[in-house]
């Protein structure tokens, strides 16, 4: 359950939260984009960062599709790099979109900032997802770490 300490990793001192103050010296209107799990402090000047960052709060979205590689990320040109680096024989071997994601993270994220579901209750239906993969594919390592990351 690594995503926990993930989300958690920053401790609540007490101390006051400094909020996003507007910002007077510009023209008033710089927009800041909070991250929307209630326990992560981050926040971003670019709603395109803050939805780069929501990903971090789901599990990796992308596999290598071979059964016995554990490779995942939520990066399509990090992986089509690890494909090309480790398993690919000939050029055009690179394996279509449907064989490596496991959920579409688009939708997830459109969900997120309309508010429409909680990071939390994302997660969970992502996770959901990550294991009907495992059984469809009869893929172990995706029971075994279904986060999709490193805990060391
Ligand atoms: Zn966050
Ligand atoms: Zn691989």
């Amino acid at each position: 359950m690594d995503h926990l300490i993930y989300c958690r990793r920053q401790v609540d001192t007490g101390s006051p939260v400094s909020t996003p103050a507007t910002s007077p010296d510009t023209d008033g209107s710089t927009p800041v984009y909070l991250c929307q799990s209630p326990s992560c402090p981050e926040q971003f000047s670019r709603w395109q960062d803050r939805d780069r960052h929501l990903l971090k709060h789901l599990p990796h979205w992308i596999h290598c599709p071979l059964l016995d590689c554990q490779w995942r990320g939520n990066r399509r040109n990090v992986f089509l790099k690890h494909w090309e680096a480790k398993h690919s024989r000939h050029s055009g071997d690179t394996p279509g979109s449907s064989e490596f994601t496991i959920y579409d993270p688009k939708v997830f994220i459109d969900s997120i900032r309309n508010r429409t579901i909680s990071v939390h209750e994302t997660a969970e239906i992502a996770l959901y997802l990550v294991y009907a993969k495992a059984n469809q594919l009869q893929k172990l390592s995706l029971l075994i770490n279904p986060w999709g990351r490193r805990s060391n």
